[in-house]
């Protein structure tokens, strides 16, 4: 029995900072850039699984700052096209700035992240997972 909610939609809402479950935006609450509703207003859904959900976010911007930023940053001064002092401020400025700007993409990524391998624990999708259809 397929999802209500696919894998793609769930895919296409975390990589928009949407709701997994109903597709609202209502990741963060309104009027705040970094505060996070901890069940969507328009669903329920509940954001924050547990204490401690969302350190696999931190891990993940933490990875991609790294890998996409400051290793780059690193291969630019190794190689010789900036100087020390450049690279030095670069890496600096951009392992604070960097995470603060994919912190809200971060927590929408690793809540994509936690559906897309159990999309039945998706609200939407409990009625119509094995075993538990309302039609037997
Ligand atoms: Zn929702």
């Amino acid at each position: 029995m397929p999802f209500k909610v696919t894998r793609g939609q769930i895919v296409a809402r975390g990589l928009s900072n949407r709701c997994p479950n109903c597709g609202n935006r209502t990741l963060f609450k309104k009027g705040t850039l970094f505060e996070l509703n901890r069940e969507c207003p328009a669903c329920g859904l509940k954001l924050e699984k547990d204490e401690g959900f969302f350190l696999g976010s931190m891990s993940l911007n933490y990875g991609i700052t790294v890998l996409f930023f400051l290793v780059p940053v690193l291969l630019l001064y190794l190689f010789s096209l900036i100087s020390g002092l450049v690279a030095s401020i670069l890496a600096g400025v951009g392992a604070i700035v960097v995470p603060v700007l994919l912190y809200r993409s971060s927590r929408s990524w690793w809540l994509m992240n936690y559906y897309v391998f159990l999309p039945q624990h998706l609200p939407a999708n409990r009625a119509t997972a094995p075993g538990e259809d309302e039609n037997i």
